[in-house]
């Protein structure tokens, strides 16, 4: 396995950051993952435009994007997989214990991992803890996913594949690594931006291709949603068949299963080639 550290390719075993790294010590760092199909990474700018906008929220410089696609390409070439997600870590570089961040400038890794497709349905839970829409990280993509950890830990512990955040007015926000939909009278809707939720770039394109509404949805909605699907890179659509205790028999549903077909075939039709 190679991977990019600042400026390279390296083995694995043989790529070094340091233990000073402010993305270490502090999460002072941000990151994208990006779906690479037999060599051709999906939707690429609109991560990389995702990138930069996370930077600039954490005040890190912007990312020279022509590295990072030079560094994407050099990645997916040297590592040939059927499916893979490609990680692209950009953080604030060396800095002494204690301090703020240096001036040794930004850390900037991609690998690839191999991955499978998910399944079409999944179990979820909802968990007690809040996201809030009004926090300097809001709308972030950062590398502090501690809390996310925990709560897919929860969602483990009960069988479960992701778990479900309210943010701090109790009305439904995200997953821990997706967007979340429901259904409603045949109609389509997920939580606005404002919620707190990451501008995820599935979401955007299913919002685009089916017509789905952006609705302040209060989480007891779930209690009553005919149909609930995620979106996420990995995930693409994928069905939601537990919530909690609710079961949601015969997902997907009709309404997500066309969802689900729409964003497969616009989605083959969008790939985005990478630049080398
Ligand atoms: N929300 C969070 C917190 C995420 O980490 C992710 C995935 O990275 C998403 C939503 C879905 O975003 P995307 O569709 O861009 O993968």
């Amino acid at each position: 396995m190679k991977l990019w550290v600042n400026g390279g390719l390296h083995d694995a075993d043989a790529a070094r950051v340091s233990v000073l790294d402010h993305g270490l010590t502090v999460g002072d760092g941000v990151f994208e993952t990006v779906k690479a199909v037999r060599g051709e990474t999906f939707a690429l700018t609109r991560h990389l435009d995702r990138l930069t906008r996370s930077a600039r929220g954490l005040g890190l410089p912007d990312p020279d994007l022509d590295e990072v696609r030079r560094a994407c390409a050099a990645v997916v070439e040297a590592n040939p997989m059927e499916l893979g997600r490609l990680r692209i870590t950009y953080t604030g570089g060396i800095s002494p214990l204690g301090s703020e961040r240096g001036d040794t400038g930004p850390t900037l890794v991609v690998a690839l991992g191999e991955t499978s497709r998910r399944p079409d349905s999944t179990a979820v839970i909802t968990v007690p803890w809040t996201r809030n829409e009004r926090g300097a990280l809001t709308g972030l993509k950062t590398t502090s996913y501690g809390e996310n950890v925990v709560a897919l830990a929860r969602a483990r512990e009960h069988g479960a594949s992701e778990a479900l955040f309210a943010n701090t007015a109790g009305q439904l926000c995200e997953g821990t690594g997706s967007n979340v939909f429901v259904v409603l009278d045949g109609q389509i809707h997920t939580p606005p931006l404002a919620s707190g939720c990451l501008a995820g770039i599935t979401r955007a394109l299913t919002i685009d291709w089916t017509g789905a509404q952006e609705s302040e949805l209060p989480m007891d909605v779930l209690d009553r949603a005919e149909e609930v699907f995620l979106t996420s890179t990995l995930r693409d659509v994928q069905a939601v068949h537990r919530v909690d205790g609710r079961e949601l028999p015969g997902a997907p549903g009709p309404v997500t299963a066309k969802a689900m077909r729409i964003f497969e075939e616009r989605a083959a039709a969008e790939t985005d080639p990478l630049e080398r």
